[in-house]
């Protein structure tokens, strides 16, 4: 069979993805893998797995067309804020956008029949398919054997019978073709996408319902406690001196409270406009809660990038009152 027909593949970082490459590799295809990065799934990993596997992987960062199928996804979010089915279709759609740059004439993907229950069902893979309006071009090496023939079948730019049949959430198949392939480094299914993560999905839930999305908020999801002060208003307080050190190095600008006699949390505030000073107040009174060395009232400083000339002196919250304004 003659092997000139060039693929691009959807690269996770997953065994999976990795296998699709190495089995189409190893069948004497030129594979393109790419990954779309986003700040909820970083290439980080993926770049590790790749380096590690020999494979030339492309990061492309797909933010912020990918907020559309965040916020609105046809088929829904799985069990937190991962709306896996469109996702899958969004990033074959990209992956078909960038098929003429890089001379591809199909793409492939490591899926595998029902083994994850809602995006890998065949109906679920048909509404990718669909989703990504490039439906006739998908190969997907590991399970093609089951699922009806594409246009590099049907063409002969691909032999189905060279193709795999795995099916099912079991894992020995794959195991023995990592043996047989020599892969040893991958990351672990969905392991970097963040919005698997139920309490990273919850505080994120929170900034889409208050239409709060941008580039710094979506920051300080990877870090601390997040309170709702009010409809405009959230407060990130660190949990521990790396979060507190992480949340020093955010962006100049913001307004910070910190107990001005102990160590202790640092808090951020975090709103588009003018900061009241109620919410100066109900923040400083957080604050003082999360202080283990505080006993009552104390006072606490705040201000602009560090400087924390103004001081306010207040009782911290009692834990019910806290509960009430953390987002959980
Ligand atoms: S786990 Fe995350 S990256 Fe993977 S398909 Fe679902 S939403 Fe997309």
């Amino acid at each position: 069979m003659n092997r000139e027909h060039k693929c691009l593949a959807l690269f996770s970082g997953g065994l999976d993805s990795i296998l699709a490459v190495k089995h189409m590799e190893k069948l004497g295809y030129q594979v393109i893998p790419v990954f779309f990065e986003t700040p909820f799934f970083e290439a980080t990993s993926a770049l590790k797995a790749a380096q590690s596997n020999a494979i030339d992987l492309k990061v492309i960062n797909v933010m912020p067309e990918y907020l559309h199928v965040l916020k609105n996804p046809r088929y829904g979010y799985g069990k937190n804020m991962n709306p896996c089915v469109d996702c899958h279709g969004f990033m074959f759609r990209k992956a078909a956008e960038m098929m003429k740059e890089y001379g591809a004439d199909f793409l492939i993907s490591g899926e595998v029949l029902g083994q994850r229950p809602k995006s890998q069902r065949k109906d679920s893979m048909n509404a990718v398919a669909k989703l990504s309006g490039v439906k006739d071009l998908l190969v997907r090496p590991l399970c093609q054997r089951f699922l009806s023939d594409t246009l590099p079948i049907r063409e002969g730019w691909v032999d189905k019978a060279e193709l795999l049949d795995i099916q099912g959430r079991g894992r020995y198949r794959q195991i023995e073709l990592a043996r047989e392939y020599g892969v040893e480094e991958f990351q672990s299914p969905a392991g970097g996408c963040k919005l698997t993560d139920i309490k990273y999905s919850r505080k994120l839930k929170d900034l889409l319902e208050h239409d709060q999305i941008n580039d710094k908020n979506i920051k300080y999801l990877n870090y601390g406690r997040h309170f709702r002060l009010n409809d405009n208003t959230r407060l990130v307080v660190g949990r521990n001196m790396a979060e507190n050190e992480h949340l020093s190095l955010m962006p100049v600008g913001e307004l910070v409270v910190k107990a001005v006699d102990y160590h202790g949390p640092l808090g951020i505030i975090c709103k588009d406009g003018e900061i009241d000073n109620t919410e100066i107040e109900m923040a400083a009174r957080i604050v003082l809660r999360y202080n283990n060395k505080v006993d009552g009232i104390s006072e606490v400083g705040w201000g602009k990038n560090f400087a924390l000339n103004n001081i306010i002196k207040l009782e911290k919250y009692t834990p019910e009152e806290v509960e009430d304004l953390m987002i959980k």
